[in-house]
């Protein structure tokens, strides 16, 4: 009995390292080596899909003006309406600070395009409600497929060009070609 017992928590403190190990603290999705590890097990088998890379609009401005605990909550905010826009297996990753990494599979640009601008119109129509006030944010995107490029750091360069790009034309927008 105590030793089947130790095994009940040994799987569960296995699934909680996995977990850890696997998701981002805050946000609670796939932290950037796991996103990374995903991606690439894409490229391999040669399945086709859309990367996407989004960046939170201003967001340094976010922090100056309501503080970095209130820029934590809009960041969980965040993920939780981004997840709205995916489907399942549609996969989400924080890849930095403000930024993400979504994967589409069996997307092409075309598609990804659609799926990003239901996704920053999520965002935009559902403030970060605090007891006192609403804190509206926006999102830039940029999108790569799998085809346009040899390997994965260079679709996530083409994507971040593209991100780039958005930003530059203004932000609250999204960039596939
Ligand atoms: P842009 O529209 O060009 O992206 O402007 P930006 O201000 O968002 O860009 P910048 O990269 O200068 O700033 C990113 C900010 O995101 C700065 C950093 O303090 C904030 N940030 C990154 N990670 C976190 C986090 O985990 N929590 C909070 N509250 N802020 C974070
Ligand atoms: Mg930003
Ligand atoms: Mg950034």
């Amino acid at each position: 009995g105590v030793l089947m017992g130790l095994e009940g928590v040994t799987e569960r403190l296995e699934r909680t390292y996995r977990r850890e190990a696997l998701h981002d603290m805050l946000t609670g999705a796939l932290n950037r080596r796991a996103i990374l590890s995903i991606a690439e097990r894409w490229r391999r088998a040669q399945c086709p899909f859309a990367l996407v890379l989004l960046d939170v609009d201003h967001f340094k401005r976010f922090n100056d003006l309501h503080g970095h605990a209130t820029g934590d909550a809009a960041l969980c905010h965040l993920v939780n309406c981004l997840q709205q826009g995916l489907r399942e297996g549609d996969m989400l990753g924080r890849y930095g600070g403000e930024e993400f990494m979504l994967l589409l599979p069996g997307m092409t640009r075309g598609a990804a395009m659609t799926v990003a601008e239901r996704i920053a119109a999520l965002v935009r129509e559902q403030p970060l409600a605090l007891p006192d006030k609403s804190l509206g944010m926006t999102v830039s995107q940029g999108i790569a497929a799998e085809d346009e490029a040899a390997t994965l750091g260079e679709m996530i360069e083409l994507a971040d060009r593209r991100l780039y790009a958005a930003k530059h034309a203004g932000r609250d927008r999204v960039m596939a070609w």
